[in-house]
C-alpha cells in the first residue's frame, strides 16, 4: 500500500447511538449496556490521547455485505425486518425492530474504519458496535451475531487493493464465522485464540483451511483457566512470527473481552493488562508491515467493568507499545508450552517461521 501523510489524530474510534436499537425483549447478555461500558473505556483514552471519535455515517451497502454473505441470507433478513416481528435467528440470536438497521450500520462501521486506515487518515482505529460479528457465517446468523463485521471490513480492504489482510481474534469464543467465510481464501490470514471446548465447539488445531486457503487459518484452542502466560507463549511462538512471515497490508482484530477473568460466560483468566500487551505487540507488527495500520472491532465481553477497562487497556497498549512489554516473569507453564507445541506442529507445513522455530527449540 502507498505511503500517506501522517494522520491528524493518533487514534480514531467509531460508534453510533443507533446500535442500541438492537434490543432483546427480556434479559440477554448481549445488551446495550455493554456498548455503553466499552465506550466509556474508549472515550477515556480518546480524551487523554487527543484522539477522535466519529459516528458511522453509512450502513454497509449490499455490495459490501455480499462479499461475505450469501444473497438468500441477506434477503431473509430483509424479509424478517419488513415484517417487524421479533424472531430468533438461531437459539442465541434475537432479531427485532431496529436489529437490521443496527447490524447493517455495524458492518458499515467496519467499512468506514478500513477506508480511513487504508487512506492514511488514521493508523489506529476501533469500532465500537453492536451486534458483534465473528460467529456470523456466510449463510446464517449465529451466536449473537448477524453480519460478520470484521469479515466485511477485511473483504472491503481487499477490494480497495490490500494484498493480504490479517485478522487476529482474541475473543474467548472461536471465530467460526470468520473462519467459514475465509476458509478457502489465501489472502485473508485468520488466527483465532480461544477457549475450547466451549461454544461454538470448533476451532481445533486440525482446522487450517482448504484449497488455496490451506494454512491461512490458524487455531489456538486453549483449555479453561488459560492466563496471560499462555497467551504470551502463543504470541511469541505463533501469532507474531506468522504475522511477520505473512506481511499483511492491514491488521484487523476481533477484540472480545470475554477471556477476562471476570467474564461470566467463559473461564479464562486474562487481566486488563493482558489486553494492553497483546494490542501493543500487534501494533508493533502493524508498524513493521503496514504503516502501523490496525483496526479493532468489538466482539464479545459480558462483564461491564472488564469491557470498559479491557477496551481502554487495548487502546493504551496500541498507542504506546513500548510502555506495555509482554510479561516475562516466570517461564510459561509446561502445559502452555505443550499446547503451543501442538499448534506449531499443525501449522508448520505452511509457515517457514514455525519450522525454524521448532528446529531451534528441539536443538
Ligand atoms: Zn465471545
Amino acid at each position: 500500500m502507498s505511503e500517506a501523510p501522517a494522520p491528524k489524530f493518533p487514534l480514531t474510534i467509531w460508534s453510533d447511538p443507533r446500535f442500541q436499537s438492537h434490543q432483546s425483549s427480556g434479559y440477554h447478555p448481549e445488551r446495550p449496556a455493554r456498548l455503553d461500558a466499552a465506550l466509556r473505556g474508549a472515550r477515556a483514552v480518546v480524551a487523554e490521547a487527543h484522539g477522535e471519535e466519529r459516528t458511522v455515517r453509512a450502513p454497509a451497502t449490499r455490495e459490501a455485505l455480499s462479499r461475505v454473505h450469501g444473497a438468500a441470507y441477506l434477503d431473509s433478513l430483509d424479509a424478517a425486518d419488513a415484517k417487524g416481528a421479533r424472531v430468533q435467528l438461531d437459539p442465541d440470536t434475537y432479531f427485532g425492530p431496529g436489529s437490521l438497521a443496527a447490524a447493517t450500520l455495524a458492518a458499515g462501521g467496519a467499512v468506514a474504519m478500513v477506508e480511513a486506515l487504508l487512506a492514511g487518515e488514521t493508523e489506529l482505529g476501533m469500532l465500537l458496535a453492536r451486534p458483534p460479528g465473528h460467529h456470523a457465517m456466510r449463510d446464517r446468523a449465529m451466536g449473537f451475531c448477524v453480519f460478520n463485521n470484521v469479515a466485511v471490513g477485511a473483504a472491503h480492504a481487499r477490494s480497495l487493493g490490500a494484498r493480504r489482510v490479517a485478522i487476529v481474534d482474541w475473543d474467548v469464543h472461536h471465530g467460526n464465522g470468520t473462519q467459514d467465510i475465509f476458509w478457502r481464501d489465501p489472502d485473508v490470514l485468520f488466527i483465532s485464540l480461544h477457549q475450547a471446548p466451549l461454544y461454538p465447539d470448533s476451532g481445533w488445531v486440525g482446522e487450517h483451511g482448504e484449497g488455496d486457503g490451506e494454512g491461512t487459518t490458524i487455531n489456538l484452542p486453549f483449555p479453561a483457566a488459560g492466563d496471560g502466560a499462555l497467551y504470551a507463549a502463543a504470541f511469541e511462538r505463533v501469532v507474531l512470527p506468522v504475522l511477520d512471515e505473512a506481511k499483511p497490508d492491514l491488521i484487523l482484530v476481533s477484540a472480545g473481552y470475554d477471556g477476562h477473568a471476570r467474564d461470566p460466560l467463559a473461564s479464562m483468566l486474562l487481566r486488563d493488562d493482558d489486553y494492553a500487551w497483546m494490542a501493543a505487540r500487534l501494533r508493533e507488527a502493524a508498524r513493521r508491515w503496514c504503516h502501523g495500520r490496525i483496526g479493532f472491532c468489538l466482539e464479545g465481553g459480558y462483564d461491564l467493568g472488564a469491557l470498559e477497562l479491557g477496551v481502554a487497556a487495548t487502546l493504551r497498549g496500541a498507542l504506546d507499545p513500548a510502555a506495555h512489554p509482554t510479561p516475562t516473569e516466570g517461564a510459561p507453564p509446561p502445559a502452555a508450552e505443550r499446547i503451543v507445541d501442538g499448534v506449531v506442529r499443525a501449522a508448520s507445513p505452511w509457515w517457514r517461521c514455525l519450522r525454524e522455530g521448532a528446529a531451534v527449540s528441539a536443538a
